[in-house]
């Protein structure tokens, strides 16, 4: 029997299972379901399977490493990628010109350096500001606090446009404690939105992983990040949870 090989049946019916469950939370939160994507989570996972993700259709890949990335990139077939990890300054360069999106800008200083990065290309450049949501030490981002400060100083910039936020809450035990941070996040987002600051969209809440992707969207969520859910347990160890 001729076969297409790139087609993974198991790929696409476990990607049809994920996209149920995301368009009921959606519809139990009065959401249109379309207004949530769905990204494929790549670390540790070989080219050859994420790209049946891809053929399975889901058309977003997340990033977390730079020199993954480069080693990965070529091989993948056509997707949207997004940069999700910690981004050290002096790899700016190298993930620019890869990705459509950078959504863990954790500190002014790395939005400048993207900013003279994509300058260089000619291109601008759309991030997320990452919100430490849960306040933890073992995590990046800003504080809510001190988003209104970053977003006025981040909206001068020529290169870079701010189109939302990305959270990763602390890790909880259930949906419902999950639910406290996505809420949280959800009204962060919502308050300055309604400030309709110059520069600055917030049409993206980039948040809920394979754990809480569920609550996630039932609180606003328009991207979830899937690794595990989507490709099984990590048997490399993965760098941490950003
Ligand atoms: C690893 C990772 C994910 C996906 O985590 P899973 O629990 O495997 O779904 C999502 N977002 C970020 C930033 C990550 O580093």
């Amino acid at each position: 029997m001729i076969k297409n090989h790139s087609i993974d049946a198991d790929m696409v019916r476990h990607v049809e299972q994920i996209r149920l469950e995301m368009q009921a939370a959606a519809a139990r939160a009065g959401r249109d379901p379309r207004s949530v994507r769905l990204m494929a989570v790549t670390k540790t996972v070989p080219a050859e399977i994420v790209n049946r993700a891809i053929d399975a259709g889901v058309a977003l890949l997340g990033e977390n490493r730079a020199q993954e990335l480069l080693e990965k990139y070529e091989h993948y077939a056509p997707a949207e990628i997004h940069f999700i990890g910690h981004l050290q300054t002096n790899k700016v360069r190298s993930v620019v010109d890869k990705v459509s999106m950078i959504e863990s800008v954790d500190s002014l200083r790395l939005a400048q350096e993207i900013n003279r990065q994509a300058g260089r290309l000619g291109r601008t450049m759309d991030i997320l500001l990452q919100v430490n949501v849960g306040r933890e030490a073992s995590k990046s981002g800003f504080f809510a606090e001190e988003l209104a400060e970053a977003l006025q100083a981040v909206s001068g910039l020529a290169h870079v446009r701010v189109k939302g936020l990305m959270a990763i809450p602390p890790k909880c035990d259930n949906d419902k404690q999950s639910g406290k941070f996505f809420c949280i996040m959800n009204k962060i987002f919502l308050d300055i939105r309604d400030k309709k600051l110059d520069n600055i969209c917030m049409d993206e809440l980039s948040m809920g992983m394979s754990a809480d992707y569920i609550p996630a969207i039932e609180n606003g969520a328009t991207i979830v990040r899937l690794g595990t859910a989507l490709f099984g347990k990590r048997s490399m160890p993965g760098p941490p949870a950003e």
